[in-house]
């Protein structure tokens, strides 16, 4: 079953949490699992799935709730930098269908690792690009 309740109730304090930060819009907590300390997670007050299905004017609040938060993770930890993840789907890695950006601070080998991608033909990269400016309009 996808877990869409987790983080409403977390947010009105049914299930506990280190909470960071909180405004009309967007609450933070602390990952219950961080990949290293401090790893945060940044959620819209009004729930929807995921990146896909936010309301613009939310996701607007919300990004700039992540940067505000990020901004105090480094300054907190310490870190040398910061990855946001935020993953859409089961087979993107979302388990809790809430959207949430991860905010992750970085440390020189800290061994945590990014994607690793697979160089591409130019023939097969303009055929994508011809299809997403399609998919643009
Ligand atoms: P996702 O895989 O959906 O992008 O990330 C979900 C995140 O929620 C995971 O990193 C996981 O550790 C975190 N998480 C799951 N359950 C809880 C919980 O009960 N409390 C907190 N604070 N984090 C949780």
């Amino acid at each position: 079953m996808q877990n869409t309740e987790l983080f409403k109730k977390i947010i009105a304090g049914e299930i506990p949490c280190e909470k960071v930060y909180e405004d009309d819009h967007v609450f933070a907590f602390l990952d219950i699992a961080p990949v290293n300390p401090g790893h945060t997670l940044v959620v819209p007050k009004i729930w929807s799935e995921g990146l896909l299905d936010t309301d613009p004017q939310i996701l607007a609040h919300v990004i700039q709730g992540v940067q505000k938060v990020a901004k105090a993770v480094k300054e907190a930890t310490g870190a040398s930098g910061i990855n946001l993840h935020q993953n859409n789907g089961e087979i993107a890695g979302q388990k809790v269908f809430h959207l949430h950006f991860h905010v992750i601070p970085r440390h020189e080998n800290d061994g945590y690792e990014l994607w690793h991608g697979k160089p591409a033909e130019p023939s097969s990269l303009k055929e994508m690009g011809e299809r997403l400016r399609k998919a643009l309009g």
